[in-house]
């Protein structure tokens, strides 16, 4: 598949932009005129250094306001077409972009309309230019891809196809059962889009909202199936309008589009034959396709969280905290005496000590102390106590760490004693780590590497809640999307005295992953990206929830060993009893064991917070029934008790260093 990238989905200049594209691996790009507009480059500089990266230029965009308009118009128009075709000569492009009056256009007779899009082919064919027309969602009287098909097909005409745009389309809601009707090559130009689902005018939605394949609401899937069986070969293009892409690193969000492809690429090859494949005779041959549809490894969703990894520079309040909540200290690391295996049951913590920046990450987790975050800049150690990783149980590892590396993460830097077992991951985009761990039935394997025989406790991670920083959300909602199959749902907006919490939870179907990824508000966002890649201090907290048999039981032992909880207000429970009509003595023992409670159709959910190390804290949790939620309503309670904390730690240090001074 042709992969092609419009110039302004990225930040930078126009060189950046070629040399972002052509750097992450597409085949080509197209020019957005602005871009070029904005130069110091002549046409035949960018030319030259398209062809220097191995790019192609395969498309030049926008032409605009050219039909239904009266004669005299028409005429200044074709002048104005023909300097574009000029210039297009100098580039070395042969397709141009024309959207469907939006501005201009007075007629609405589709015979005009034909007829000026015959002239400007035979105009066009003189520069050897052809025409994609598109249909605007927003034009003025083409604002449809099937009237767009019709006027291209009256036109009757060589020059003159028209460009299908996933956005405009979809956004519409048009019936899609006509792109069949379309000969591939009178399609002269692919643009692909998602987007959220939003409820708001669809200009303002397209140019501030659109988002790469997988990262929005929309079946890109069903769309690109629907194209490559027309027949369609030119270029798969990414149109996207951002306002984060826009301002973003340009690498980064180069790569982030291309994994995009690659995943919509590979989510089809399967379902979707070429036209020379071997259709046996007992099969009813399928769609075939002039696309050359690469398929990626294939990756089944993960069969569960093996262990979460956490590093910290205050070893003795994390493993303090753990004890308290029922985790036992396993032993050390048999070659990485930093590095030490605490477990409850199942759920299984790695905590790597780092000291003064040193500390080089833990045995099954990660093992570097860099991040290969933007361009592969290596950047300096970090303290604090932070999430560093986390061990996903797959049942093929080789094959999802190739197809990690096919869609273009960074494969986690480190150093394998030669006895240990190998395990290999990825860097996710907040600069996590992801591994890939062959899932077993036993326990595993690597466990013994800390001296572990057994453990007699029923319990296991539930879910791994993460903070994730506003600018890399949808990048971090399509990783775990292309490379370990979770699905997203619906996000919801959580209140917090400084500010909404945007959430939304990445899950398997049967909720053994769990993993709700919440945007933090401004000014935290830029602290979460801390992790590997600079200070993590004052991050917005993350946490690791465990699941046990009985909360009860758990928070009396986590009491008598002294936890510091998260304080729950009075009004909480007055407002529980209210909505629950719970019996007095139960809601007086959720009170004094500082235990938080939700209940739904399907079950009821009963849970307790730990106070926040640097940028983590544990939630210990019991599911009754079939409960599948997280305590939705109890989060801005969490939210408001933490912000407290916080604050009267500022006023203690404030007070601390007053007295100093
Ligand atoms: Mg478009
Ligand atoms: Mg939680």
């Amino acid at each position: 598949m042709h992969t092609s990238i419009a110039t302004v989905c990225l930040s930078g200049t126009l060189e950046e932009k070629l040399r972002a594209a052509a750097r992450a691996g597409y085949d080509g790009v197209e020019i957005f005129e602005q871009d070029l507009v904005v130069s110091p480059d002549s046409p035949e500089a960018i030319a030259d250094l398209a062809r220097e990266l191995g790019i192609s230029l395969d498309l030049y965009q926008p032409f605009r306001d050219l039909e239904g308009v009266d004669k005299a118009q028409f005429q200044k128009n074709l002048t104005r077409a023909e300097t574009k075709f000029r210039l297009m000569a100098r580039l070395g492009i042969d397709t141009i972009l024309l959207c469907s009056n939006v501005g201009t256009a007075t007629m609405t007779d589709d015979g005009v309309v034909v007829e000026q899009l015959r002239r400007l082919g035979d105009l066009a064919d003189s520069y050897g230019v052809n025409i994609a027309y598109e249909a605007l969602a927003w034009g003025r009287f083409v604002s449809e891809y099937d009237h767009a098909w019709d006027l291209v097909k009256a036109a009757d005409h060589p020059r003159i196809g028209t460009c299908l745009d996933s956005f405009h389309i979809l956004s519409r809601n048009t019936d899609l059962s006509r792109i069949a009707e379309i000969p591939g090559e009178k399609i002269f130009f692919l643009q692909l889009a998602d987007a959220p689902a939003l409820t708001m005018d669809v200009l303002s939605w397209s140019r501030h909202h659109r988002v790469f394949p997988g990262e929005g609401a929309w079946d890109l899937s069903d769309f690109l199936t629907r194209i490559a069986a027309t027949g369609y070969a030119g270029p798969v293009s990414l149109e996207v309008f951002n306002d984060s892409f826009r301002q973003g690193d340009t690498n980064r969000t180069a790569v982030d589009g291309l994994r995009s492809l690659r995943w919509l690429e590979a989510s089809i090859a399967d379902t979707i034959a070429a036209p020379t494949g071997s259709a046996s005779a007992a099969e009813p041959a399928g769609p075939s396709t002039a696309l050359d549809l690469q398929p990626l490894p294939e990756v089944e969703e993960p069969r569960g969280i093996n262990y979460v990894e956490l590093s910290t520079d205050d070893l003795g309040a994390l493993t303090r905290q753990m004890h308290q909540l029922g985790f036992q200290f396993i032993g050390f690391h048999r070659s990485k005496p930093h590095v030490q295996l605490w477990l409850r049951g199942e759920a299984r913590i790695i905590v790597s000590e780092v000291t003064d920046g040193v500390g080089t990450g833990a045995d099954a987790g990660g093992t570097s102390s860099t991040s290969a975050d933007e361009a592969g800049t290596t950047s300096a150690p970090v303290n604090g106590t932070f999430l560093r990783g986390i061990g996903f149980e797959v049942t093929d590892s080789r094959s999802a760490m190739e197809r990690a590396a096919l869609l273009h993460a960074d494969e986690v830097p480190r150093d394998q004693a030669h006895n240990d077992e190998v395990l290999r991951g990825v860097f996710a985009p907040d600069g996590s780590e992801v591994f890939f761990h062959q899932f077993e039935k036993a326990t595993p394997a690597w466990i013994q590497e800390f001296g572990h025989d057994h453990d007699e406790q029923v319990s296991h991670i539930d879910h791994v809640n993460l903070a994730q920083p506003s600018n890399h959300y949808d990048e971090a909602v399509l990783f775990y999307t292309s490379l370990l199959a979770l699905h997203a749902e619906p996000s919801q907006d959580v209140p917090s005295p400084s500010g909404l919490v945007r959430s939304q939870v990445m899950s398997s179907t049967d909720g053994s992953v769990r993993m709700p990824l919440n945007v933090s508000p401004q000014p935290h966002a830029e602290a979460v990206a801390g992790r590997g890649i600079g200070s993590v201090v004052e991050a917005y907290p993350e946490h690791v929830a465990v699941a046990c048999e009985d909360i009860f039981h758990a928070a009396a032992t986590a009491l008598s060993r002294g936890l510091d909880f998260l304080p729950v207000p009075q009004n909480y429970y007055e407002d529980l009893d209210s909505r629950f009509d719970l019996a007095p003595e139960f809601l007086q023992q959720l009170q004094e064991n500082h235990i938080l409670y939700d209940r739904d159709e399907h079950g009821q959910f009963l849970h307790f917070y730990t106070s926040t190390i640097g940028s983590v804290f544990f939630e210990m949790i019991e599911r009754r029934g079939d409960y599948r939620g997280f305590g939705a309503p109890d989060a801005p309670v969490r939210l408001a008790a933490q912000h407290r904390k916080n604050a009267q730690l500022s006023a203690q240090n404030a007070q601390m260093s007053g007295q100093q001074g």
